[in-house]
């Protein structure tokens, strides 16, 4: 099956491999440096996971069930209120659908006017410098001076969990569910997990959660992770730490699937989401041809500026492996091609935000009190509590919290912390303060709209300030 031969139309300044976030970013740079550009997308549809299986589409679901259980009307208008008293899968992919739809419009419309090339196949490398796709219409060969690989993860599967994609699915798979279970069971209490581990749950799914860790989410400020589990026992969920499944599996006369744990226990339920973890797709790539080596779950390795052990061969996104987040994922697209044709940038580690969209959202940016602690960073912290925010009331969320972290010497700003309404849109308030090297007074001595959510970093500063 031999591959076309390269012609000087075939060839580019760089070769973006992916059109998800990473790729989109690393293909548009370069082409607003007005260099000649083409993006291999395997897929039909544009955009990778984020647009077609992860970000959006799970994003879409969780407003839809917000809205349509009236989850956060019930304080006014009594426990049962619901917008739509029977909710449907259907109804949830409707609007996902919408969404997606237009989505992937924006970027073909921004990859066109920015005349980037997109070739619909599978690539795969032929040498240092060539670049085979293949599709059902044949092999083209395409030559370029530069490559991004941007491929991104697939869901990680074990030969051990029977997935069928109906009753034991994964997350790529949750969108093509027929019916919603009466009783889920989530092995991974990953960030993947927990989404949508709490988005059922709100839907009034009993859910039970597996994790063979014993704490959740190690990154995450301990409090903010207390108050996650207690909101989501609340909505009937049941956490199962430090449990090691050992098999899962369909009891086709009792029409019930099942995962057995280590420790003899057998945990029962309607269907079954398996979130253990995603393999990098870098494994499709004939990385062979090059001499490049990823890790044992696909990663590729690269340096500051995104660079692998080949010069002129880069790699952003979800196939580097953490954060694997498509807010960072851009970034990182960006700044390796920056980096590739003359301009450098950087990421502050520090300044990456983080926001886990359970329900309650949760959102996150600079040092936890357990790494400050570790560090022997003295420290002070300031809360609000929503219950004090007359905004907070009014979108019917009276156990969120916002805490500050600062240096009591310096009262510079260290950390924010949020979980609740909102909470992945107010933290980049104080992120913006932490960026400029900001204090705590900064929100002390500032007007706030009233009633806002952002108020809750005034509020919070008076309160670290009174500790004083
Ligand atoms: C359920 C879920 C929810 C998520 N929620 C969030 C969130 O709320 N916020 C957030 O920031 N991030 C979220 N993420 C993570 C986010 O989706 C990823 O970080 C992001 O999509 C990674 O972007 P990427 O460009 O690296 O790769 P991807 O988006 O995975 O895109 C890679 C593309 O490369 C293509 N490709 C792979 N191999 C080849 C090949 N050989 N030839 C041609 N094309 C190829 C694939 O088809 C794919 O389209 C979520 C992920 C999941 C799964």
């Amino acid at each position: 099956m031999p591959a076309t031969e390269t012609s000087s139309n075939n060839s580019y300044d760089l070769i973006v491999v992916g059109s998800g976030p990473a790729g989109q970013k690393a293909a548009i740079c370069a082409a607003k440096l007005r260099k000649k550009v083409a993006v291999i997308e395997r897929k039909r549809t544009i955009g990778g996971v984020c647009v077609n299986t992860g970000t959006i589409p799970s994003k879409v679901f969780r407003e839809a069930i917000l809205y349509l259980s009236g989850l956060r009307q019930r304080a006014f208008y009594g426990r049962s209120y619901a917008v739509k008293d029977i909710i449907l899968m259907q109804d949830l992919v409707f609007r996902a659908d919408m969404v997606m739809a237009r989505e992937i419009e924006v970027i073909k419309a921004q990859l066109r006017r920015n005349r980037v090339t997109v070739f619909e196949g599978n690539a795969r490398f032929l040498d240092m410098h060539t670049m085979e796709v293949a599709n059902e219409d044949g092999y083209t060969s395409l030559r370029g001076d530069n490559f991004v690989i941007a491929c991104g993860t697939r869901p990680a599967h074990d030969a051990q969990i029977p997935i069928d994609g109906k009753r034991i699915f994964d997350s790529d798979q949750v969108h093509e569910l027929q019916e919603l279970p009466r009783e889920l069971i989530v092995v991974g209490a990953g960030i993947i997990g927990l989404e949508y581990a709490s988005m059922f749950a709100a839907l009034g799914v009993k859910v039970t959660l597996l994790d063979q860790r014993p704490t959740l989410l190690d990154f995450v400020d301990r409090e903010v992770i207390e108050s996650l589990c207690f909101q989501l026992r609340q909505l009937g969920t049941v956490f199962r730490l430090g449990e090691r499944v050992v098999s899962v599996g369909f009891d086709a006369d009792r029409d019930r699937v099942f995962a057995k744990l280590e420790s003899g226990k057998t945990v029962q339920g309607g269907a079954l989401l398996y979130a253990v973890g995603r393999q990098a797709n870098s494994d499709q790539l004939n990385l062979e041809a090059i001499g490049l080596a990823p890790d044992g779950r696909g990663k590729l390795i690269v340096n500051e500026n995104y660079q692998t052990a080949i010069p002129h061969i880069y790699a952003a996104g979800d196939v580097i492996g953490f954060p694997a987040l498509a807010s960072t994922s851009m970034e990182q697209g960006r700044l390796a091609s920056s980096h590739i044709f003359g301009t450098v940038a950087n990421i502050p580690p520090n300044l990456i935000p983080y926001g886990i969209y359970t329900i309650p959202e949760i959102s996150m940016v600079g040092a936890t009190e357990e790494q400050l602690t570790r560090d022997k960073i003295p420290y002070e912290t300031g809360i609000a509590r929503y219950a004090e925010l007359a905004k907070a009331q009014m979108l019917g969320d009276d156990q969120g919290f916002l805490k500050l972290i600062f240096d009591p010497s310096t009262l510079k700003i260290l950390g924010v912390h949020v979980i609740g309404e909102r909470a992945v849109e107010i933290v980049h308030i104080g992120q913006a303060v932490l960026a400029l090297g900001g204090t705590i007074e900064y929100f002390r001595d500032t007007v706030f709209n009233y009633p806002t959510l952002a108020e809750a970093f005034k509020v919070a500063a008076l309160d670290g300030l009174n500790k004083l």
